[in-house]
């Protein structure tokens, strides 16, 4: 087995080892960055990595999402003069690369299953002839052993694996067509390898450098931490109208929201509309033509809000996704790192929230038993079935514990993913990028009496009824259920008052969390005591209960980004995105990300040269919009009453 020799680092040192690489070509790479990209400088991995394909090396390459790592495939095919081969997993994915590449003046093809013979031909030709800069494949047409060839004659700087972790059954991707590429390494002897992935697990890490036969690789793991993220964790309670509060801090921004099941989805997508909020729903049982085309109004800016099951997934690329919202737990922080990770690819600010309730481990411990009893029933090994079992078990507990810790969250998970945090962890103020370093959440003061108040309550009412009814008799209600049973008259009635019915919810389901009650299995669960409940109840022992601050929220933190003369402009210039977006059919990211928009909302270039120090856009994208942003710019700053030609 290979081992890895991942290295933590953000440092761009210098190779000087006896292995360096031949001296890169610094001036032109950074001609071809700010021609064609419009970034000024690589960073600091990116460096590495691509230093390393051109020096003949493979590559391992760990970035998290939006770390950047398709520059590192894209940039040494025009450095070098020769093709870049990028296998990727999904066809729309790639076709929006090409988009954006061809937007960018990069001649780049695609292959894969659903062209027609004469189209295959001809990107084939034009490949043989030289004239491709980037060729993506799907891993599926590498079966035929001639493609190989005809690939190898192409004379390729280097083969890219795109999601690279999708060769690995340890992954959460798993794809049998990811198999065949480990024919590459015979099929295209020498041409060096990069394989990106975003998946931070060491084992999986381990198991792509096997399965691929990388030697020697170089590699290069960056922090996991997405920093732009700002993660909030709490307890669900008042349904829809609780995702619709989040997702109107995001007005018009693209936003998803994640949920456990097809109805839910439905459901939730149905009581959004009816909120005013622009929602779809996404999920698997949906016919592909529907799926198509609210996957294509997402894309293209004509919908917000996607509710969606995790079919929802890998073909989102838009960068500018604002907010995800998990109406449920997801059932691994290795799920949720990928899904929360959908936000903020543009590396600007984006909210990940989540909401979970003990009913939610509940119903993925079944889903988990479940499925594990049909593997038995497939005759699967029962070892290997147990084993299974209890490793995602382990993961879910895992996510439970982070939903429920009073700890840093981006701390939390980047401590999970044995990596650090990509804020300074010693700052008084913490992360500022999560609800419990924002202060939103703190450790109630008497969480072991509160606790016991309601461990008693359950007590009172002979642990024979569910937590909507408990709720109600701690917060002294006096519905027709509570009032014929007489529960008004227990001791325990209103107790909580101070903290309404749907706290009372929240901090019960703590207590379930806790494993203070339990639930009894079936359609109608009850609350019962467990044996730790015992012991908090007699005195014994003590727990932290968590509260949310304040229903109060902050305003969105996209909001302090842009003000709100700015922010005016910049919706309009997101309409004319639209529109240029539409004339050229291709997704709006395509024209200009979000940064690029906000630039030139804040300096407001009153020329082409000073659009041109814009990051973000290149120079043949500068030559083709440049005219089209100016007009507009001239047009809306004077009628605006808004001044040009910004500085910092
Ligand atoms: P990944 O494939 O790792 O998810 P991408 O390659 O899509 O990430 O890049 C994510 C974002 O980062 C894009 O908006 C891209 O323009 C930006 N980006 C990449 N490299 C640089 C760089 N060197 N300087 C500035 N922005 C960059
Ligand atoms: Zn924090």
């Amino acid at each position: 087995m290979t081992r890895m020799e991942a290295r933590q680092t953000d440092q761009g040192d210098e190779s000087d080892g006896p292995e360096s690489p031949p001296a890169t070509d610094h001036a032109r790479l950074q001609e071809l960055l700010r021609e064609h990209w419009g970034h000024d400088a690589l960073r600091p991995l990116q460096q590495e990595a691509i230093e390393a394909v051109i020096g003949g090396r493979d590559v391992m390459l760990v970035l998290p999402t939006g770390g950047g790592k398709s520059l590192c495939y894209q940039l040494p095919a025009l450095l070098l003069n020769r093709p870049s081969v990028v296998i990727s997993p999904l066809v729309s994915l790639m076709k929006d690369q090409v988009d954006a590449l061809q937007a960018n003046g990069i001649n780049a093809d695609a292959l894969h299953g659903l062209m027609d013979p004469e189209e295959r031909s001809e990107t084939i030709h034009r490949y043989m002839r030289g004239e491709t800069s980037l060729l993506y494949l799907a891993p599926e047409r590498l079966g035929s052993g001639s493609l190989l060839q005809i690939l190898r004659k192409g004379n390729p700087a280097l083969i890219a694996i795109d999601e690279a972790h999708c060769i690995s059954q340890w992954g959460h991707d798993f794809r049998p067509d990811y198999r065949r590429l480990a024919l590459i390494r015979e099929g295209l002897p020498g041409v060096p390898v990069l394989a990106c992935t975003a998946t931070a697990t060491p084992r999986v890490q381990e198991d792509v450098v096997d399965q691929l036969e990388l030697k020697d690789p170089t590699c290069l793991v960056g922090s996991v931490d997405r920093p732009n993220l700002v993660f909030r964790m709490r307890p669900r309670a008042g349904g829809i109208g609780q995702i619709s509060d989040i997702l109107k801090q995001h007005v018009d921004e693209a936003s998803i929201v994640y949920t456990l099941s097809r109805n839910d989805a439905e459901r939730i997508a149905k009581g959004l509309r009816e909120r005013g909020i622009d929602a779809a729903h996404y999920h698997a049982g949906m016919t592909a033509n529907k799926r198509r085309s609210v996957h294509d109004k997402f894309r293209h800016d004509r919908l917000s809000v996607v509710v969606a099951t995790v079919a929802f997934g890998m073909g989102i690329d838009r960068g500018d996704v604002r907010c995800v919202v998990h109406a449920t737990m997801p059932r691994s922080l290795e799920h949720y790192q990928q899904e929360a990770g959908r936000a903020g690819r543009d590396g600007l600010e984006a909210e990940c929230v989540l909401l979970h309730s003990a009913g939610d481990l509940v119903r993925w411990q079944k889903l988990m038993e479940r499925s594990a009893g049909e593997a038995l029933d497939r005759g699967v090994d029962q070892d290997e079935v147990e084993r299974s079992l209890r490793s995602q078990q382990e993961q879910l507990r895992h996510m439970a514990g982070l939903c429920r810790t009073a700890r840093c969250r981006h701390q939390a998970i980047a401590e999970y993913f044995g990596s650090e945090s990509g804020h300074d962890p010693d700052a008084p103020e913490g992360c500022g990028a999560c609800d419990t370093c924002l202060g939103e959440v703190r450790v109630m003061k008497d969480s072991t009496t509160v606790a016991r108040m309601i461990l008693s309550c359950v007590a009172r009412v002979d642990q024979s009824f569910g937590a909507g009814h408990v709720a109600e008799v701690l917060s002294g209600g006096r519905g027709e259920r509570v009032r014929r049973l007489g529960h008004d008259q227990l001791s325990t009635w209103g107790l909580l008052k101070a903290h309404g019915k749907s706290e009372v919810i929240e901090l019960l389901e703590q207590c379930v969390a806790h494993g203070l009650l339990d639930r009894t299995p079936g359609d109608r669960p009850v609350l019962v005591l467990s044996p730790q409940g015992i012991e908090v109840l007699r005195g014994q022992a003590d727990v932290d209960l968590v509260q949310p601050a304040t229903r109060a929220r902050r305003a969105a933190p996209t909001e302090s980004a842009v003000n709100s003369a700015d922010r005016s402009l910049f919706d309009a210039l997101r309409n004319l995105r639209r529109e240029l977006a539409a004339e050229r059919t291709v997704p709006a990211y395509v024209i200009a990300s979000d940064a690029v928009l906000r630039e030139l909302a804040r300096s407001r270039p009153s020329t082409i040269e000073a659009m041109g120090s814009i990051r973000g856009i290149g120079r043949k994208k500068m030559l083709e919009l440049g005219p089209r942003l100016l007009a507009f710019l001239d047009e809306w700053c004077p009628a605006n009453g808004l001044a040009r030609d910004m500085v910092d």
